[in-house]
């Protein structure tokens, strides 16, 4: 960027947003905005997308206009400029008509820097009228995967953006940004909103401060307790797959006194908001939701996500669990799987309303591939590799192999020799006629004495029973084992038979071994996690004292005292990233205040003396 830009760009980001540097592909997207050219940003939830135009948008002449998805969205982070002291408003259906007009006529007056506005708004007469006589300098398109088919979330209401475009007497500078990672969409993006060679920023998927983990406990729900309770006063997430399990949670956890708060499509929208802002707003600790909750929730200090059940695919694993630590702080992600999360969701793909519309064979190849994703998703629940680098792979990444902040990268493993497991379960397949499925095979191994098991007459199977004494998770991790490494096949229909491979022969006339790793069964994953019990406010690897810990929750207060003073969330006073560093920089003036991050001057002139007096003990 030349020099005048680039300080300006630095200038901008310390005084409104308080931050002293650019994080990846900041700088470069801002940069290139900046110099006029269309411009698209893909970029990992978290990562900073809003700064890339936010920045250049304070710098530009003109308005900037951000067309984005959703109400919840756009509030957030209105609310977020105007508290560093940059006019901004929105305009969607949240708005009264007398609002709306308002905020129309302030528009026109140029009173603000940024202007949010939902797709719908693009051809209505009234905002039409603004629009065409004002002095529009950048368009941005955020959340842009909605544009395409192929996205999770396609709005047909965003194909209304280039029309608008057109009428414009003056192209602005196009800039799109969005998390979704895969080539089609990405391509999508560009051709339907005919960027004009935009350059293309792309970093990393990798989100380093986020804990990954996966346990399979007996009984979930007292493994999860055991997390909570590790957590008490850290907002989180727990993701349940259908509503009854989010009841259910949910009147467990009250029962048992924690703080929590429900969502899922089934509600009233009115039960929904308030529930969502409790959890916002912090009123609520804990929120427990299907995947209808998140798209959207821009709180960024969530410091857990748990999974209760696995989700249908790592895509969609990925989403949820990247709601937590979007401060940067560290956060964690813990995926508790149980073999029923697989049938519930095979359920789901050979019920899916979506797909009934569509042709035979269109219906099969979507179905296959929801197959295919599920299976990878399983893989990911029984995988004894580093957790991230086999995430970052399914997105097209690699890894280093060990990233030192996952479970299995922190766990001690060793290497068990299972050749006499994987000859008993591929000799079950073959003696059966490779007709079932993974579920009958383990039991009649096990020897499981189920209706089921008669049926098939499974118990007169030869290896029917053959390793009682083997627990049954450890089958499982072993079949799992054999489909990862192509000892078995699994056939991509709702039927899921296991079929033998090439590769089965070796193993079962004896010439080859099967060699795994196992978690060293001492250690019960449970109690790992206790006695590495991880600070919730570290910073990088800074430990709190008592006395900062004690200060931490004093800053705490009053950060919950002035947002309700200001009727917005706690975390667009400061994040708890600022307020972890105020701990460590224990500021006594203005100018070792401004020097923390995410203290800019316009905070700063708010309320910055009454955390100088907090911190002084006043
Ligand atoms: P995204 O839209 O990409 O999911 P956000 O724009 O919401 O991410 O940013 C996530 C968090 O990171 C916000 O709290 C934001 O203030 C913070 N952030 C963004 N850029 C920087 C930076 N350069 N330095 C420090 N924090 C930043
Ligand atoms: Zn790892």
């Amino acid at each position: 960027m030349d020099n005048h830009n680039r300080s300006q760009a630095k200038k901008v980001l310390k005084q409104y947003f308080g931050y002293d540097s650019f994080r990846e592909g900041q700088e470069e997207l801002i940069e290139s905005i900046l110099n006029g050219k269309d411009t698209f940003g893909i970029m990992p939830t978290g990562a900073g997308k809003s700064i890339c135009f936010q920045v250049p948008a304070l710098i530009m002449e003109g308005i900037t206009l951000v067309v984005s998805p959703l109400i919840s969205l756009m509030k957030d982070q209105v609310e977020g400029l105007n508290q560093a002291g940059v006019h901004a408003a929105y305009l969607n259906s949240s708005l009264t008509a007398g609002q709306y007009r308002k905020a129309l006529e302030f528009a026109k007056q140029g009173r603000y820097k940024l202007i949010y506005v939902a797709p719908e708004r693009l051809d209505t007469d009234l905002f039409l009228e603004f629009a065409l006589y004002a002095d529009i300098s950048m368009l941005v398109i955020d959340e842009a995967h909605c544009v395409s088919q192929w996205g999770q979330d396609f709005r047909p209401s965003y194909l209304k953006i280039v029309a608008f475009i057109k009428k414009l007497s003056k192209r602005p500078v196009i800039s799109a940004f969005t998390a979704t990672a895969t080539r089609e969409v990405r391509d999508d993006i560009i051709d339907l909103l005919l960027l004009q060679e935009p350059k293309v920023v792309t970093t990393g998927f990798d989100r380093p401060n986020l804990y990954f983990a996966v346990q399979s406990p007996k009984d979930k729900y007292a493994s999860m307790k055991n997390f909570l309770e590790l957590h008490t006063g850290q907002s989180g997430i727990i993701y349940c797959l259908t509503r009854k399990y989010v009841e259910e949670i949910y009147e467990r956890l009250k029962a048992d006194g924690f703080s929590v708060a429900k969502y899922h499509a089934g509600m009233g929208d009115g039960e929904r908001k308030t529930s969502q802002e409790d959890f916002i707003y912090s009123r609520v600790e804990i929120m427990v939701a299907t995947n209808a909750f998140g798209m959207g929730i821009d709180k960024s200090d969530v410091r857990f996500v748990v999974h209760y059940n696995m989700p249908k695919n790592m895509e969609s694993y990925y989403q949820e669990a990247g709601r937590a630590g979007r401060d940067g702080e560290a956060a964690e992600c813990v995926l508790f799987y149980a073999g029923q999360d697989v049938v519930t969701n095979q359920f789901f793909i050979d019920h899916n309303k979506d797909n009934q519309e569509l042709d035979e064979i269109t219906r099969r190849i979507v179905e296959e591939r929801d197959r295919d994703r599920l299976r990878k998703m399983t893989f990911y629940c029984f995988t004894n590799e580093c957790l991230r680098d086999y995430m970052l792979r399914y997105f097209g990444e690699y890894g280093s192999g060990y990233c030192g902040n996952c479970a299995n990268c922190l766990s001690q493993f060793e290497t068990v020799d299972v050749t006499e497991i994987a000859e008993s379960l591929l000799g079950c397949v073959q003696s059966s006629g490779q007709r079932f499925g993974t579920n009958v095979i383990v039991d009649t191994v096990h020897g499981a004495n189920t209706a089921k098991i008669r049926n098939y007459r499974m118990d007169g199977n030869p290896h029917y029973g053959e390793l009682s004494k083997t627990p049954v998770y450890k089958l499982r991790k072993v079949i799992n084992h054999l489909q990862l490494y192509g000892y078995l096949n699994v056939t991509n229909d709702e039927y899921a038979i296991v079929k033998l491979t090439e590769k089965s022969a070796s193993v079962l006339s004896g010439e080859e071994r099967i060699e795994m790793k196992m978690a060293k069964e001492q250690e019960h994953p449970a109690r790992i996690k206790t006695k590495k019990k991880r600070k919730g406010m570290a910073f990088g690897d800074y430990e709190f004292n008592r006395q900062e810990e004690e200060l931490f929750e004093k800053l705490r207060m009053l950060r919950t005292e002035i947002a309700k003073e200001e009727k917005v969330p706690p975390y667009i006073v400061f994040s708890d990233r600022t307020l972890v560093h105020m701990c460590i920089v224990k500021p006594e003036t203005k100018g070792e205040m401004l020097s923390v991050t995410g203290v800019g001057e316009f905070k700063y002139e708010k309320y910055g003396e009454r955390f100088l007096d907090c911190i002084a003990g006043k």
